[in-house]
Parts: structure tokens; C-alpha cells; sequence
């Protein structure tokens, strides 16, 4: 039997956007509500509204009221792992490198790590203060715009689907544009590269100006997938959102520890 969060995986949101947040030199840069991993609601139950609904549990048909989802037997029973009878969110927002050509096809879209593509921009610093610099106020930046300001992955599903102006998707993108415009101007940076290494395509060399964007976009799906603070304040937020990869960028520039070490920090799979 496929479990609810594969169902879900397998189930398209209910209204599709692929849209570039930036195009340089036959590459873009898409954000995409076709991620194929739809998160936990961090604050919202299965049955908010207290509908009466037929309990979650496969195989139980009782009506229940519970906001839970689950009916009141099933609620009881110890067996049942009650995490597992969650909200997720309505659609998983990505994003995702693309070559010019390619069409907005999962199959094509390349998604990185956040260490990842912080990496690639130390890379382009290398021992030039200044652009080190750059790289952590950029970063500080987006994540000071996005931390309980985003709206989250369910909201911005839901201003698509009732398509208004200037809300939803397309000021996420506007956000991430400016921020990228005021760090990385194209009148120095549309000349400047980035080395970026793929397991198929070997290493690439791209314009800077799509490094900067992939990561601030990257911060801004983490806070849309995974934040709770527009949800419940920043002050109550129980999430830390995008400002987790932050520590990853802080431990590189600002201690002596190498690659590997602080990616074991950030992730101890690594
Ligand atoms: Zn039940």
C-alpha cells in the first residue's frame, strides 16, 4: 500500500508554476512548485477546520470532528504513530538550474545542496576578503527578507491558485531578484564566473549572477517548505528556516575548519 506521502509525491499540485527568476548565458534559474517532496505543515493539523471528516487511519471509516484527523479510538490506540497523520503542505516549491534550451521538466532541472552552492561562491571569492564579504552579507541579507516574512508553501499555493497580482510566487521572485541585483549589479559581475562541479557534467563554469540567485533561492524554498515563523512570529517560531544553511557559510568563512569538517558539522550523514 503507497503511504499518504507517497501519494502525495505522486500527485501534481493543483495548479502548476515554472517560472525563471533569472536567465545569463544559455543557463536559468526556475522556481518551481514541482517538487516531488511535500513537507510537514509545521503548524497546521489534518482537519483545522473541524470538519466532520472519515478518520485518516486506512481502513477505519468512523466520522470524527477531531482537528487531529484521526477518530477518537484511533487516537487511543498506542500502536498508531500520530505523526504520521499530518497537514502537508499543498505543493513543494524548488528550485532548480536549467540550460536555456531545456524545458521545464523535472528530468532536466539540476537541484543543489545549499553547502553546495555556498561552496561554489567561496570558490569564486577564494582569498579576496572583500568578495568573501559579499558572499556573507548577501546571505545575511536574504535570510533577514525571507525569516517569517515568506509566505509558506500552502499560502503560496493557494495566492497561485487565485492569482493575485503582485502576491504569491512572483514576489518571491521579485525578492530574490532585487537582493541578487544589489549584491552581484551586472555592471561588475555579468563578466564573472562560477566553478560549478556536476556528477554527469563534470565541472561547468557559470555566470555568478546564476550562483547568487540558486542560493538565495535555495534559502527561500527552505523558509517556504520548512518555516513556521510567518505561521506563529518570528519571536515564537520554533523553526530556525533558512537561516540552517547560514551555519554551514559561518563555519567556512569565519573558522578554520575544511570542507569536509563543517559539512559533518552541519549534516553528520556527510
Ligand atoms: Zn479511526
Amino acid at each position: 500500500m503507497t503511504s499518504r506521502k507517497e501519494r502525495l509525491r505522486l500527485t501534481p499540485p493543483s495548479e502548476v508554476y515554472n517560472r525563471d527568476v533569472t536567465a545569463c548565458q544559455g543557463y536559468r534559474v526556475l522556481l518551481s512548485n514541482q517538487g516531488t517532496k511535500r513537507h510537514k505543515h509545521p503548524t497546521r493539523r489534518l482537519n483545522e477546520d473541524g470538519a466532520s471528516v472519515t478518520c485518516a487511519v486506512p481502513g477505519c471509516s468512523v466520522l470524527t470532528n477531531r482537528k487531529d484527523g484521526i477518530c477518537r479510538m484511533h487516537f487511543q490506540d498506542k500502536s498508531i504513530d500520530r505523526k504520521a497523520y499530518v497537514h502537508f503542505h499543498t505543493a513543494d516549491w524548488y528550485g532548480a538550474l536549467l540550460k536555456t534550451a531545456d524545458s521545464n521538466t523535472l528530468g532536466t532541472a539540476r537541484v543543489a545542496e545549499h553547502f553546495e552552492v555556498i561552496d561554489w561562491l567561496l570558490a569564486w571569492a577564494g582569498p579576496d576578503q572583500a568578495r568573501v564579504s559579499i558572499v556573507v552579507e548577501f546571505t545575511l541579507a536574504a535570510v533577514r527578507a525571507f525569516h517569517g516574512v515568506l509566505d509558506n508553501a500552502t499560502e503560496l499555493q493557494r495566492q497561485l491558485v487565485a492569482a493575485r497580482n503582485g502576491a504569491g510566487p512572483d514576489s518571491v521572485i521579485a525578492t530574490i531578484v532585487a537582493l541578487v541585483d544589489r549584491f552581484f549589479p551586472s555592471s561588475t559581475c555579468d563578466t564573472q564566473s562560477v566553478n560549478i562541479k556536476f556528477k554527469d557534467l563534470g565541472e561547468i563554469s557559470l555566470p555568478l549572477k546564476i550562483g547568487a540567485t540558486m542560493l538565495a533561492l535555495g534559502l527561500a524554498c527552505e523558509e517556504i517548505n520548512r518555516g513556521d515563523a510567518t505561521d506563529v512570529g518570528v519571536a515564537k517560531a520554533k523553526r530556525a528556516g533558512c537561516w540552517m544553511p547560514v551555519t554551514y557559510l559561518l563555519l567556512r568563512t569565519r573558522t578554520e575548519l575544511s570542507r569536509a569538517k563543517a559539512r559533518i558539522c552541519v549534516n553528520p550523514r556527510h
